[in-house]
């Protein structure tokens, strides 16, 4: 009990983190969540624990369940079935606490246009219950870590779609949340505003604060998280780090090949070596286990395929998503 108790003040004061110990408990759980609307399942019992401290990264398709998964933790929506606990509370039993420590950054823009973007972070901080100076340091600070303070008074309605994802991140930012969910933050935006939004994410996360976020890119989720769950269909089918998550590929290496003047015959030679699939322009020839690639070269050359055709590549999560379920991550 008194470790305990020590354990929990250690782990408030930051101290693990600073003494290079990562803490182990869990911020978020996900137990047994099931969400329908109507006939259709969005999430289908999905179990899922987030520990302090985690960059968790929710990759998947569209409709795949990403946002319904948002939605149920920030309460926003309620689940048929399962629970949900945040920082040791189930939600439902203490609203105002749970909502103190939540930062969302919803998919869709939730910004006053023709207000200014000093003038929405006011109104923000104050649903969270900032007033007075305490509002006015949070707006700044808050501003500044998305680079729109010399933007402050310009109406968000002239802001690029770029700036006002990153003001729509500041709002979520304004009560110093212990848990951000970021919903597709980056799509559709311009490479600077997108890098911009990936520093600050990352130095959020060196400084303490657990994130969750949804993207369909596997870029994104390569770069960004530490841990990373994959979804369709509301189904969590892969969960790991990026390591752990490529080891359960059956194959390690991926050949591509382009699909236009490759003769039927050639690829009957190729097959015995792996799963072949169609991907866009392209075939993805998935090698078995073992498979030798002097051994595979030398059969392509026969088949007569020059090596400038093909081309070996690192296995991705794009390939685990096709492994896992049949189709590519943009489908
Ligand atoms: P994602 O964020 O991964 O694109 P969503 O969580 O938005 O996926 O959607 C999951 C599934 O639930 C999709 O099939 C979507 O069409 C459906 N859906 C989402 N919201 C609603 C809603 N309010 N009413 C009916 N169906 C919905
Ligand atoms: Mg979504």
């Amino acid at each position: 009990m008194t470790i305990g108790w020590i354990w929990r003040v250690v782990q408030q004061a930051g101290f693990c983190r600073t003494a290079g110990i990562e803490p182990q408990s869990t911020m978020l759980e996900l137990d047994h969540l099931t969400k329908r609307y109507s006939a259709l399942t969005a999430l289908d019992d999905v179990s899922l624990q987030i520990g302090r401290g985690e960059f968790f990264g929710l990759l998947g398709p569209n409709g795949a369940g990403k946002s319904t998964l948002m939605s149920l933790v920030t309460g926003l929506g309620a689940a048929e079935a399962g629970r949900i606990v945040l920082d040791g509370v189930a939600l439902g039993e203490d609203s105002a606490g749970i909502a103190a420590k939540i930062g969302y950054v919803p998919q869709t823009l939730a910004l006053y246009e023709d207000l200014n973007a000093e003038e929405n972070l006011s109104i923000f901080g104050r649903l969270y219950g900032l007033s007075g100076a305490k509002l006015k340091q949070r707006t700044a600070a808050c501003l500044a870590a998305v680079q729109l303070t010399d933007r402050r008074r310009q109406a968000v309605k002239t802001f690029s779609g770029g700036m006002q994802r990153r003001l729509n991140l500041a709002a979520s930012l304004l009560h110093s949340p212990q848990l951000l969910l970021c919903d597709e933050p980056t799509v559709g935006i311009d490479p600077q505003s997108r890098n911009a939004i990936f520093d600050l994410l990352q130095q959020l996360n060196r400084d303490g604060l657990t994130i969750i976020y949804s993207t369909h890119y596997m870029e994104e989720a390569t770069r960004l998280c530490s841990r990373i769950g994959i979804i369709d269909h509301g189904k969590i089918l892969g969960l790991g780090s990026l390591d752990e998550l490529l080891a359960q590929l059956p194959s390690a290496e991926v050949v591509t090949l382009p699909r236009a003047g490759i003769p039927v015959a050639a690829l009957e030679q190729l097959a015995p070596f792996g799963e072949l699939h169609q991907v866009s322009e392209q075939y993805e020839l998935h090698l078995k286990a073992g498979v030798r690639l002097a051994e595979f070269f030398a059969s392509a050359q026969v088949a007569g395929l020059s090596d400038r055709a093909l081309q070996l590549k690192r296995p991705t999560l794009e390939d685990l998503f096709l492994h896992l379920t049949g189709k590519t991550l943009r489908e």
